[in-house]
């Protein structure tokens, strides 16, 4: 029996771990993927504290996991399928092992949303992709597409804008949502040009990805562009698809919490990207994993 088990290993769950060891206890972080989630695939984090010079995602988490384990976090790489959280006992039932905690954080995050438009799955992984620091090198001097207008797709446009030889980013209004700092480094960026008022309505190609279908949202036009790829950035969806109907979430998916984290159902806490909140950062992250520790102290203790 674990005294707490988290579902996740990004900053937020990696966060949580180290503060759950070195207060004692015994944590377990269960992982699907590698340790890090998005932060550990973004090339250069810049906002968070620390790195006056920025930051390589990757190395950064790392850095976080050899902290976790140092403290004495077990980390097991499982997929987890349910959970069961109503009782005293919480049990998380990963694809061929159930394991029983005290106590359950949810540090899942989330993932890219997908467009949804013919072509997107059939030439994903061939001109179609969700992450730049993975797939950018693939473009070395061609021509790329960026969809969305926000932070993601802004930050992503100008890596890529480093690596290929022309970055048009497509946007379905004709403002950027992307912070403004970000906003005039792209427009100052003499690779990046943009396409506004403008949907992609299909992918089209053989092999590859080859040409999109933009349509302009206001004239209806329809309009070919070439690329040899596609850099899709369009928000993201809370990964809660084991998690039970019994916790709360909000319409979009994300997981209801209290300002101390603490979800609906006793024993429960969610941190980091998958829960509501307003801004998703490695540093906000941070913070909920720090957080945790108090009401989860309080939790374990009362429960005996
Ligand atoms: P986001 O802020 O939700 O932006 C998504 C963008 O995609 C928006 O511009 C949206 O258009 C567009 N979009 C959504 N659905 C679309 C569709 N079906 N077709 C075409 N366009 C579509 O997502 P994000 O940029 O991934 O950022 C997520 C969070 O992470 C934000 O809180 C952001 O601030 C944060 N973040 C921060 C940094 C940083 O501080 N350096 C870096 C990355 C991310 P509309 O604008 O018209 O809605």
């Amino acid at each position: 029996m674990f005294d707490v088990i988290i579902v996740g290993a990004g900053p937020a769950g990696l966060t949580s771990g180290i503060y759950a060891a070195r207060a004692g206890y015994k944590t377990l972080i269960l992982e699907a993927g590698v340790p890090g989630g998005q932060a550990g695939t973004t090339e250069t984090i810049e906002n968070y504290p620390g790195f006056p010079q920025g930051v390589s995602g990757s190395e950064l988490m790392i850095k976080f996991y050899e902290q976790a384990v140092n403290f004495g976090v077990q980390v097991e790489y499982k997929h987890v399928s349910s959970l069961e959280l109503e009782g005293k006992v919480k049990k998380v039932i990963t694809d061929d092992e159930v394991y029983e905690a005290k106590a359950v954080i949810i540090a899942s995050g989330a993932r890219p949303r997908l467009l949804g438009v013919p072509g997107e799955d059939k030439f994903r992984g061939k001109g179609v992709s969700y992450c730049a620091t993975c797939d950018g090198f693939f473009f070395k001097d061609q021509d790329v597409a960026v969809v969305g207008g926000g932070d993601t797709a802004i930050e992503e446009a100008m890596y890529l804008a480093k690596i290929c030889r022309q970055v048009t980013v497509i946007h379905r209004r004709d403002r950027l949502r992307a912070t403004r700092i970000l906003q005039e480094r792209a427009f100052k960026n003499e690779k990046i040009q943009f396409v506004w008022d403008s949907v992609v309505e299909e992918i089209l190609g053989k092999e590859k990805a080859e040409e999109l279908v933009l349509r302009n949202v206001i004239t209806q036009e329809q309009k070919i562009l070439k690329v040899n790829g596609v850099f899709i950035f369009v928000g993201y969806i809370p990964n809660t698809d084991f998690l039970p109907e019994s916790l709360q979430k909000d319409e979009q998916g994300y997981v209801l919490t209290d300002e101390e984290l603490k979800t609906n159902l006793p024993g429960v806490f969610a941190v980091g990207d998958v829960r509501q909140k307003r801004l998703r950062q490695v540093a906000t992250a941070v913070g909920d994993g720090a957080s945790v520790i108090v009401p989860l102290e309080k939790y374990l203790e009362d429960r005996g």
